[in-house]
């Protein structure tokens, strides 16, 4: 039996990376998403070309109703989840004082309490098999704040805190729990820049280029693999050096 991965937001840009390498290497996958069907239905036949353990499941990972109907649903169909990758995420750009309390509470809504309400629906089945690998994926700017970014800093760097916080709590059921802080990253999040700012960005980047989905893929694919099996509780930066 191959071992199942639920990857959220994997309907675009970094998520949908990780779908791909994992169904790459025999997993199967659970594709979630939230508003982009065409985008998750795309990926999934993309991957039913060389892996059919694949299905698309919409929620969105702020209610916790829709995610306990998602996991249950992933559990009949593809079987019991044994890697999670909490990668949903939003951004939004501007000064705090600007930011509306609803948009706020929606941003740590999707980005911390998300990977919160999924984890605690996937947990138990973990814990029974005494087995599991969680990646959350975290941001440099919850490493070291982002001026602008200050709630999705915040939300951010309660990932980490989450990370290393659950990482104690489960390891004793044989279960990982580890963090990826990606710099910047090729992907709709950042389609607002422009190409002079994305120079000045690699200006600052130490290996001189922005990263790809790919790279945070790869870190993926290798945290949850046995060759990482005495990991747990780190914060991996893939972010060609910008934050040391
Ligand atoms: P993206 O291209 O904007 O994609 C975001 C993904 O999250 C989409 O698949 C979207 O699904 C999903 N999503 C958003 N809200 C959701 C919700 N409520 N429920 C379920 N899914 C939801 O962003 P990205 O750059 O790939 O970012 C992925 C993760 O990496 C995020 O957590 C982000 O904060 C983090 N990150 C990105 C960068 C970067 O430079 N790109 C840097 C550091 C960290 P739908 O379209 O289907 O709604």
């Amino acid at each position: 039996m191959s071992k199942v991965a639920l990857i959220t937001g994997a309907s675009r840009g970094i998520g949908r990376s990780i779908a791909l390498e994992l169904a790459r290497s025999g997993i199967s996958v659970a594709i979630n998403y939230n508003s982009s069907y065409e985008k998750a239905k795309e990926l999934l036949y993309e991957i039913k070309k060389f892996n059919e353990n694949v299905n698309i499941y919409k929620a969105d990972v702020s209610n916790e109703i829709e995610v306990s109907e998602m996991v249950h649903k992933i559990e009949s169909d593809l079987g019991e989840i044994d890697i999670l990758v909490n990668n949903a995420g939003i951004s939004q750009i501007g000064l705090f004082t600007d930011m509306t309390s609803r948009e706020r509470d929606r941003m740590i809504g999707v980005n911390l309490i998300g990977a919160m309400n999924v984890t605690k629906a996937v947990l138990p089945s973990m814990i029974y098999y005494k087995s599991g690998n969680i990646i959350n994926i975290s941001s440099m700017w919850g490493e070291v704040g982002a001026s602008c970014e200050v709630v999705y800093s915040a939300s951010k760097a309660g990932l980490i805190g989450f990370t290393k916080a659950l990482a104690k709590e489960v390891a004793p059921s044989g279960i990982r729990v580890n963090c990826i802080s990606p710099g910047v990253i090729d992907t709709d999040m950042n389609s607002e820049l422009t190409a002079s700012d994305i120079e000045e960005l690699i200006d600052g980047i130490p290996l001189k280029r922005i990263g790809t989905p790919n790279d945070i893929a790869k870190a993926v694919g290798w945290l949850i693999s046995d060759s990482a099996e005495y990991i747990t509780g780190v914060v991996l930066s893939v972010n060609g050096g910008m934050v040391i």
